[in-house]
């Protein structure tokens, strides 16, 4: 099917790569029907400052807020919140919500998104227990988070920690319990996980790393938690960051080819070409990657879905890849990275961590694969540009702390 042909395009999702793409769409001209159905009461929102400012009460959900409600009629898309897709005819071109009314498409995508992980222990089910994924799951927590109240945090990944620093800054006392034997293991070095885990020891908070759940103690609400080498953590509260499985439900349904994620092509089409799937619950070859089929969990790559899609869909101009980067905040500290780190051969350090303000460049071979930037905004986006570009510098140079990092960018080939 054509571009001109494309009267009626469904979204199924109504998160950040959802949102962006029907806003998209219209920016790229498209005039036909834009129709965007999601779970939530919500129109679509942010979700990075869930775990950070907006736990902490220092905004409110208008803050998160992507566009403002009234943008939607004023563009007319027709947004359907609090409704779940629970079918899709292929061969009709039909999406099925629930209560059976449907609704045809020409083109249809998928922003799915993901799903947190649920302890899979008894116990898991108590109140007191809590996931992080929605608004309303922050909601349910805010107001008992009060000073003294004891906290357990299981997962030491990005949720974990930033729920952790949030908590200590509110003077709960906590507890984090993770798998692995350092915090952030998924998403960054030893050295940077080690800084982390020193910050949040200094601010009190307690870590119980290589720890394994064995069981959510309480008869009606959580007591503590009890571990596999039979030590006892009391809690009022357990909060469980361990992580998101892709929502593929409904890509399943229909038989679309799915792999630890809906698979699509650059174009973000799956293997139906009249569906597309964007967001956290799509896997696509990148092009900073060799082509490889990536699923990542983050910002850029909600928002990259719904540029390629809207220019795929409006026949506009083909969208430039962007190295990955994501973000987190805990306490003053601003970790910014870019690129991903993961079959590094060397790590380079510019500035000192007893400072809090450093950046670790991560290289294979010579190539300068991803930086961590800790308070150090200068670093992150000299590194962001020449890993999108390509170009690197020798390690030494970046050691080097009397040359900006302006400079040295500039010097890059
Ligand atoms: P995550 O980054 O995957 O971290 C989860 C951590 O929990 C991992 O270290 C995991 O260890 C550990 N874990 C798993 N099962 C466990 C268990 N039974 N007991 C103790 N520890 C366990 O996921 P997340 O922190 O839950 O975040 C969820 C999603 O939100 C991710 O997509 C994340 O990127 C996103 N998010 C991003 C930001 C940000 O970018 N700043 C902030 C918040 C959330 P193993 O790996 O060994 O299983």
């Amino acid at each position: 099917m054509s571009t001109g042909e494309i009267r009626r395009v469904i979204i199924i999702g109504a998160g950040q790569a959802g949102g962006e793409t029907a806003q998209r769409l219209r920016q790229g001209g498209f005039e036909g029907e834009i129709t965007l159905i999601g779970e939530e009461p919500a129109a679509p929102y942010q979700r990075p400052p869930l775990s950070k400012a907006y736990l902490k009460g220092d905004l409110d959900i208008d803050r998160l807020m992507l566009r403002p409600a009234s943008m939607y009629a004023e563009e007319r898309i027709a947004l359907l919140t609090k409704t779940r897709a629970v079918w899709i005819d292929r061969a009709n071109r039909k999406v099925r919500v629930e209560g059976g009314r449907e609704l045809p498409y020409d083109a249809l995508v998928l922003a799915t998104g993901a799903k947190p992980r649920k302890l899979p222990l008894v116990g898991a089910d108590l109140e007191g227990v809590y996931l992080f994924r929605t608004a309303a799951d922050v909601d349910r927590v805010r107001e008992k988070f009060v000073s003294g109240a004891k906290l357990i945090v299981i997962g030491a990944g990005y949720i974990g920690l930033e729920v952790a620093a949030v908590a200590r800054q509110l003077g709960l006392n906590v507890t984090v319990i993770e798998t692995a034997v350092r915090p952030l293991a998924r998403v960054t070095s030893p050295e940077v996980a080690g800084f982390f885990l020193d910050e949040h020891t200094r601010q009190g908070v307690r870590f119980v790393l290589g720890g394994q759940p064995a069981l959510i103690k309480g008869s009606d609400r959580v007591t503590g938690v009890a571990l596999t080498d039979g030590a006892e953590l009391p809690a009022d509260l357990v909060i469980a960051g361990i992580g998101v499985t892709p929502d593929i439900a409904i890509a399943e349904q229909c038989g679309l080819t799915v792999n630890n994620g809906i698979v699509t092509d650059r174009q973000c089409r799956t293997s139906d070409p009249n569906i597309f799937a964007i967001g956290d619950c799509a896997a696509r070859p990148m092009v900073h990657y060799n082509g490889q089929i990536v699923r990542l969990e983050s910002v850029h790559n909600a928002v990259e879905g719904a540029k390629i899609v809207a220019a795929t869909l409006t026949g506009g101009k083909e969208h430039t890849e962007e190295a990955p980067w994501f973000w987190s905040d805990q306490y003053d500290l601003k970790l910014q990275i870019a690129g991903l780190f993961h079959g590094y051969d060397r790590v380079v350090f510019r500035g000192v961590m007893a400072d809090r303000a450093f950046a670790a460049f991560y290289y294979k071979g010579d190539k300068l694969i991803a930086v961590d930037a800790v308070n150090r905004p200068a670093e992150y986006l000299g590194a962001k540009m020449l890993i999108q570009t390509g170009r690197t510098l020798p390690p030494n140079l970046l050691e080097d702390m009397s040359r900006p990092m302006k400079e040295l960018v500039a010097s890059a080939r």
